[in-house]
């Protein structure tokens, strides 16, 4: 069996440990989000692609649910002590390694696959990960706040701000001009099924969607997506800010319909949003919360069926 799956951050990389349980012989390709990389301190870092390795390889913090576990911040100190900026994004030391790694790697002409590639030698994920382009592309947001109106990244708005001033509009700057990784239409094309799990819609499912070729390439796949809208909310996090910031609601209905037909095929809903309903896309209901490997197992397992009986 082969699987392809989309994945952001946190949402992604957990679904992905339960569809890595109910699939253990399948070979499951996960195609990155890296509109939320950002250069700090002169390192590249792809927050998206470290918290699908470190998580899928065992070395995640689990309750913060990004970052390394047994993590020190001695470096974050010094840079501190120095009053280098910015200041508002947590790198802890064990992540800088990786994060220093991959700069080097990348300063020596290495694509961002090849460096993810090396990278997930050690990390040994189960998956075969890649970025959704080797071009650079970043998410931009535009805001006004005290110092006007103005387009930050992502993780300014993210991060520093928490999504506490409102997005007037997100962009994914680069994306006209980007191109798939190596090896991205073709896991698509040979795949039986593609899954979306219930990342963000609009800044890690979204933004793969943007890169030029994807989209047309899933349209022609059996694909099933799991909602990360239970009952009109994010179940973590604040994906209704990215949503709002579209024009679209905040619940499973509207994400649902962004999607669209031509996309989805299969769309899992929790049962307090069994109305949902689009033609041309079968909408199950099911527990959604991963609350614990078990439950997550079991939602990957239900997005599996669904997926083999709409791919036959
Ligand atoms: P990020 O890049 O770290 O923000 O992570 P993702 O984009 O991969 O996932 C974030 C999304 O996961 C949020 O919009 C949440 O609504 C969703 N999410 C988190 N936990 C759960 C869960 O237990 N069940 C479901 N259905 N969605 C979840
Ligand atoms: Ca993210």
């Amino acid at each position: 069996m082969r699987i392809v799956s989309l994945a952001g951050g946190i949402g992604g990389a957990r679904f992905l440990r339960g569809l890595r349980a109910a699939a253990p012989d399948a070979e499951i390709t996960v195609i990155g989000n890296t509109g939320d990389d950002i250069t700090l301190f002169g390192l590249r870092v792809c927050p998206d692609l470290d918290t699908v390795m470190y998580t899928l390889g065992g070395g995640i913090n689990e309750e913060q649910g990004w970052g390394r576990e047994k993590e020190s911040h001695v470096v974050k100190e010094e840079l501190a002590a120095y009053g280098v900026e910015p200041q508002w994004f947590g790198l802890g030391d064990r992540d800088f390694a990786t994060h220093i790694v991959r700069s080097q790697m990348l300063e020596a002409g290495y694509t961002l696959s090849q460096v993810t590639e090396a990278l997930c030698d050690r990390w040994q994920p189960g998956v075969r990960l890649l970025p959704m382009s080797d071009d650079r592309c970043e998410t931009h947001v535009v805001i006004t706040d005290e110092q006007g109106r103005r387009a930050v990244h992502f993780q300014e708005w993210w991060v520093r701000l928490r999504a506490s001033v409102p997005a007037e509009s997100i962009a994914l700057v680069g994306a006209d001009t980007a191109s798939p990784a190596p090896g991205v239409l073709a896991a698509i094309e040979a795949a039986d099924f593609v899954i979306l799990p219930p990342s963000n819609p609009v800044v890690s499912i979204g933004t793969i969607l943007q890169i030029p070729g994807i989209r047309e390439a899933l349209a022609g796949k059996t694909v099933v997506g799991v909602s990360p809208i239970i009952g009109g909310a994010p179940v973590r996090g604040m994906a209704d800010a990215c949503l709002t910031a579209i024009g679209v609601e905040t619940s499973a209905q509207a994400v649902l319909s962004l999607y669209g037909s031509d996309l989805l095929d299969g769309w899992l809903v929790a049962p307090e949003d069994s109305s949902v309903a689009l033609e041309g896309v079968r909408v199950e209901p099911r527990p959604l919360l991963m609350s614990d490997p078990d439950a997550t197992a079991e939602l990957a397992r239900a997005a599996l069926t669904l997926a083999q009986e709409l791919s036959r």
